[in-house]
């Protein structure tokens, strides 16, 4: 019998966030008053350029920012200059401050600001002053970053409250505040409402899985087994490709899945692993992958895939350690012929496999996420556990997008802050619509 030195990560959900590194800065909650009372000026703003070294004596950058809209101080219009520490002097030489904020071109923040006398700004307490908008499906909600930063609590200094919040609902609770009117705190979103960090990641070993040659510009082969997919008259080749698009062309600019064409080798399907990233049609490896058809009367697992790993290989990140996903594989399912041919299904499905080869876990559904709340944003995502069937074919939603730049930021710097959630294996499994 063949050995195998490869292990093959179905959807095995993160346990526990691993610790990151550097914990170099540290810090206590500022409650949101205080940090209104003591900022000069309050504005919303858009980044509009990245200057490194300012011609300051210290590693600085710079970051050139259109007002879009002031809450404090009504002094300025225009852009304006925001200083940040931290980056690279035109000698090379550069400091990286961890927990400092970082913004990239485009984004809209929210930010609490302390004028200098050079007339540059300065955001108050380093990152706590500096709010990232986002729009989540239609609705801007204002987070912070900690991920590199440690909480520090003080004994007696009570609770701070924080999470995500409502842009709309914190700006008229910052307006009032800044004409002496002290409302009670309205604008924070609940669980059920926010609609961020709800993607989990899948793990191999100890580490998040991810693909390394995405970083080195690289691209990432897979084929298709040339027999097709059973009940699509066109094989699925190119729903397959419809669904690579899906990723390609997602907010992650380095995921680059290129498509090689068919193979007419069945290979190792989900059982052994052979170096070619394939996507194969009917179960047709030996031993099956399933175990049982998908019935349309029953019910079972329509496809199921992921990355392959070789234990203890690793690579580093952004000073983070990950597990190095070096192939993938998707098998379909016996017997889905019954539901494989409806508008978008078969492009959901290999979409929602791909995303798997690429390391993310379910958004909902399974055991490790958690039950689908109706029409919540979770309910929405592609990575949802069970495929939604109604022609959507693939699309990312909000949190397909933040699992993926999570997994690859194009600001190497710019993690999510998330929970995750004890994992076990799952499977995509539908029942009968
Ligand atoms: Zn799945």
């Amino acid at each position: 019998m063949r050995r195998q030195p490869q292990i093959l990560q179905i959807c095995l959900l993160m346990i526990g966030l691993t610790p990151l590194a550097g914990y170099c800065t540290s810090f206590v909650m500022v409650d949101d008053g205080d940090l209104a009372d003591q900022a000069a000026y309050i504005a919303e703003v858009t980044v509009l350029r990245v200057n490194m070294s300012p011609g300051t004596l210290e590693p600085t950058t710079e970051y050139e920012m259109r007002l879009d809209h002031t809450l404090r101080g009504s002094a300025y219009s225009g852009t304006i200059r925001v200083r940040v520490r931290g980056g690279i002097l035109p000698d090379g030489m550069g400091l990286q401050i961890f927990g400092a904020p970082r913004f990239v071109e485009g984004e809209r923040l929210l930010l609490f600001l302390s004028p200098q006398s050079d007339g540059t700004f300065r955001i108050l307490h380093l990152f706590l002053g500096a709010f990232h908008i986002k729009d989540v499906d239609g609705q801007d909600i204002a987070v912070r970053f900690f991920g590199e930063a440690e909480e520090i609590d003080i004994q007696g200094k009570k609770h701070v409250r924080r999470g995500p919040r409502s842009l709309d609902h914190f700006r008229l609770w910052l307006k009032s505040r800044v004409l002496g009117v002290h409302r009670s705190v309205d604008y924070f979103l609940s669980a059920s409402e926010v609609p961020v960090d709800k993607f989990t990641i899948l793990t191999g070993g100890d580490h998040f899985l991810r693909w390394q040659d995405f970083d080195f510009g690289n691209s990432v082969p897979f084929v298709a087994y040339a027999g097709g997919q059973p009940g699509l008259p066109g094989g699925g080749f190119q729903d397959f490709q419809q669904a690579m698009a899906a990723w390609n062309n997602g907010p992650a600019r380095a995921v680059d899945y290129r498509y090689h064409g068919t193979t007419a080798s069945i290979g190792g399907g989900l059982s052994f692993f052979d170096g070619i990233n394939e996507i194969l049609f009917d179960d047709l490896a030996v031993p099956s992958a399933f175990n049982a058809p998908f019935s349309c009367t029953s019910g079972g697992v329509l496809a199921a895939g992921g990355p392959w790993f070789s234990s203890g290989g690793t690579h580093s990140s952004n000073g983070e350690t990950f597990t190095t996903a070096v192939g993938a594989d998707i098998v379909t399912n016996k017997g889905i012929e019954c539901l494989i041919d409806r508008i978008g299904f078969a492009e959901e499905v290999f979409a929602h496999e791909l995303g798997h080869t690429l390391g993310l876990g379910h958004s909902c559904g399974d055991q490790a996420s958690g039950a689908c709340d109706p029409g919540s944003v979770f309910d929405e995502a592609l990575m949802r556990a069970n495929v939604h069937g109604d022609e959507r074919g693939a699309q990312l939603n909000s949190d397909d997008r933040a699992g993926i730049l999570f997994l690859y930021p194009n600001d190497p710097d710019l993690l999510f802050f998330n929970d995750f959630e004890s994992g076990d294996t799952a499977l995509w499994s539908t029942s009968v619509p």
